[in-house]
């Protein structure tokens, strides 16, 4: 495998890896990770509960396949089609899906209103969830160029959010994670200052703010459902630590949101350490079932070959 086809892997491994390890912790309290893992390395941490099996991936990882499976079998963003797939499965009754994402996928609105449709009605479409599935499309785009990757960022998380500043979390993660595959730091200040840059008015100002240098999630002004605060908190758990396994732990450990959380951490961390920094304890128990595709379950192995597809490697 490439450098660069390791860092992708990483990528979506690591944002799988980062759902299924936050998943039981979910509305918890902050810290509550540590406290039952106190000693990081020794295992057992990928537990299960709160109806998930251990190692096994949510919606966020489901949506991302779904994304992939698109990409792969369309050859090229086919909005439409990501849009119906998303549909699909949401009538296929998962285990967990975001309320929002929720409402637009079983409203019977077409693709190209449904979600401008909810953020008219609700006001609030600013969740973190199409922040949660990118890492597939970050790593397909990110061989296409800024202003390719950027643009299909925000197409897709249009699908499902109507509002801006959501698609503006997704244009940044890509942005992230395309520097992080071409080997840079993804969350040096001078990276991240340059991918807030592409932020237009009047988002810019509300981002910046969580992209700080010195932003930690005690400044949080939301619940990190929100696209702010998750965004943030991902990169702040990368940029204060120095490791996948590290990072991953400071991000459950914050509580509320914790499977998304780690799921976008995961994506950063896994595109700046590579695949062989996720540890092999975590993938062993990893499985995606995919509600809608009766038996389908992907595995480590499945993962690798997506990214691999994915970048053309
Ligand atoms: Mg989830």
């Amino acid at each position: 495998m490439t450098q660069r086809g390791e860092r992708a892997a990483g990528a979506i491994v690591g944002s799988a890896v980062g759902d299924a390890l936050g998943a039981p912790f979910e509305f918890g309290p902050e810290g509550a990770f540590s406290v039952r893992f106190p000693e990081p390395g020794a295992g057992g941490e990928m537990c299960g509960g709160g109806g998930w099996d251990p190692g096994e991936a949510t919606d966020d990882t489901q949506m991302a396949v779904l994304v992939a499976d698109s990409l792969l079998e369309r050859g090229a963003l086919e909005l439409p089609d990501v849009f119906a797939r998303f549909v699909r499965w949401a009538a296929a009754d998962p285990k967990d899906i975001g309320l929002q994402t929720e409402v637009v996928l079983t409203s019977g609105d077409p693709w190209n209103l449904a979600a401008a449709l909810h953020f008219q009605t609700h006001h609030r479409a600013a969740g973190n969830g199409a922040l949660m599935r990118a890492a597939p499309a970050a790593v397909h785009f990110a061989g296409h160029g800024r202003t390719a990757s950027l643009d299909a960022a925000r197409r897709i998380a249009a699908l499902t959010h109507g509002d801006r500043a959501a698609w503006e979390g997704s244009a940044i993660l890509h942005d992230l994670v395309r520097v992080a595959l071409d080997g840079g730091d993804p969350v040096a200040p001078a990276v991240v200052a340059d991918a807030l840059a592409q932020v237009p008015e009047p988002f810019h100002e509300r981002w910046a703010a969580v992209l700080a240098p010195d932003w930690h999630p005690g400044l949080a002004t939301e619940f990190n459902g929100a696209v702010w605060p998750c965004l943030g908190s991902a990169v702040w758990a990368v940029r204060t630590t120095g490791g996948f396994e590290a990072a991953l732990r400071a991000a459950v450990d914050l509580g509320g949101d914790t499977d998304t959380v780690a799921a976008v951490t995961g994506t950063l961390a896994g595109a700046a350490y590579g695949l062989a920094a996720v540890p092999g304890r975590w993938t062993a128990a990893l499985h995606v079932p995919m509600p809608g595709s009766p038996g389908r379950v992907l595995r480590l192995a499945d993962l690798v070959a997506l990214s691999a597809r994915l970048t053309g490697d």
